[in-house]
């Protein structure tokens, strides 16, 4: 291995570093200038705020809440707000910026955020859960809005705790202003498809990498990691649409069955008995198993760091579509594609769920409601015109389409800075 890929290595649980080798060598490649890097190293905003919650116990205890706005040269920060007791403010930096290059690569008109609370779900009820939403939600309250800046689901996040947010808000604003927030539930001003934009947006990224591999549908078979909303809405789709899912899995290990799972049964099975392991006459693998395992299509839907420098040369997958974020290590990436396999990164891959949404947003701006089929038809565009831009690029300069990905979006972001004349 060279010098190079060792110096990666030390730093490749960190998700900044994750993609610090690969933005320098973008940074060299598009010769900018130190104004440029400077427009990219440095997030606009951080708030901070520490608030206190009495607890039912009749404790007070202070909670620390983070917003980072990184890039908003494109329009109004977005990004998922995310409850996490390890919560690094320089973590949720990370995030806000690949949020603004996301938002890029999908040419939504957006820039990127990122928040969140220290707090463990987990370990608090329902009821202190929505009392420290709305205590934070007061504290960043000035600096969010339809305009500024929109929050979304994100770690340990649901659309429950999106309305606490909204209806906070909109209580201090005194007026209603459901584009405020997105993933919101239907009859608040939700899109039924949101729910599942993650795996829908994957998925037409993903034929189209088919149709480039000359792969037929029906030839396909996929092993997804991960079976929490993303991960079971992608096996869902992929099922109905004719694919072979061969394997799933969840943290607790999953189920193999070369000729094919029955995912509307293993979905029910899955609701009655919890778990995934033991399922009819599909054998029980680990997770380890899953990523190695024999198919086509492989698609990380869980957490990130999972294909390494000790898995990636046993990939036997031809495409791995990264429907969660940062599943692939700089020195796995780098591995895989030395082997011709095609990495599709997650500022495409997963984009879906922030282009659906883009169009929640819309819809609650122009309080015009479309149905399922015009909001799935307009991702459909998003995503393929996207993939479309980074596979020209991919292919033009031999590269990664994650670093085609992100050259698309440093270039993107630059342009906007360039017309609003900060460069
Ligand atoms: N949290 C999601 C993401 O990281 C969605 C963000 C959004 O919809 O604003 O892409």
């Amino acid at each position: 291995m060279s010098k190079n890929h060792e110096r990666i290595h030390i730093d490749e649980k960190n998700l900044c570093n994750l993609c610090v080798s690969e933005l320098e060598s973008i940074y060299a490649e598009l010769k900018l200038t130190e104004s440029e890097l400077e427009i990219l190293s440095m997030p606009r905003r951080i708030v901070t705020v520490q608030f206190p919650v009495r607890l039912s116990n009749g404790s007070t205890h202070m909670f620390i809440g983070h917003r980072v706005q990184f890039n908003d040269a494109r329009g109004p920060s977005k990004g998922g707000i995310r409850f996490h007791p390890d919560l690094k403010v320089d973590h949720v930096s990370d995030l806000a910026f690949l949020m603004s290059l996301k938002c890029a690569v999908v040419d939504i008109p957006f820039g990127g955020a990122k928040g969140g609370v220290v707090v463990n779900p987990k370990e608090v009820s329902r009821g202190e859960l929505e009392l420290i939403t709305r205590a934070y939600t007061r504290e960043i309250a000035d600096f969010i809005g339809p305009f500024k800046d929109i929050p979304a689901p994100d770690v340990y996040t649901d659309e429950k705790v999106m309305v606490w947010i909204l209806d906070e808000y909109e209580h201090l604003m005194r007026e209603h202003a459901p584009a405020a927030v997105t993933g919101k539930p239907v009859g608040l001003g939700g899109l039924k498809v949101r729910t599942y934009s993650t795996s829908l947006g994957g998925i037409y990224v993903l034929e189209e990498a088919l149709k480039k591999e000359g792969m037929k549908k029906s030839e396909v078979r996929v092993a997804i990691q991960g079976f929490g909303n993303v991960g079971e809405n992608a096996a869902r789709i992929l099922h109905e649409r004719g694919y072979t899912i061969t394997a799933v899995s969840n943290s607790k290990g999953g189920i193999i069955k070369q000729n094919g799972l029955n995912i509307p049964e293993v979905i029910k099975y899955k609701r009655t008995e919890g778990r995934l392991e033991d399922f009819d006459t599909a054998e029980n693998i680990s997770n380890e198993e899953l990523l190695v395992s024999d198919c086509d299509v492989l698609v990380p839907a869980a957490l990130s760091d999972q294909i390494d420098q000790f898995n990636a040369d046993n990939i036997k997958a031809k495409i791995v579509l990264e429907l969660a974020n940062a599943p692939t290590t700089t020195v796995a990436d780098i591995m895989l594609f030395d082997r011709s396999v095609r990495v599709i990164p997650d500022v495409l891959a997963n984009a879906g769920g922030v282009a659906g949404s883009y169009l929640e947003w819309i819809q609650n701006l122009s309080n015009d409601y479309w149905e399922d089929n015009r909001v799935a038809d307009r991702l459909r565009s998003i995503m393929i015109s996207a993939f479309n831009d980074v596979y020209a690029t991919c292919e033009q300069d031999a590269s990664t389409m994650r670093k085609a990905a992100f050259k698309i979006a440093i270039k993107r972001i630059l342009d906007a800075e360039r017309l609003r004349g900060n460069l």
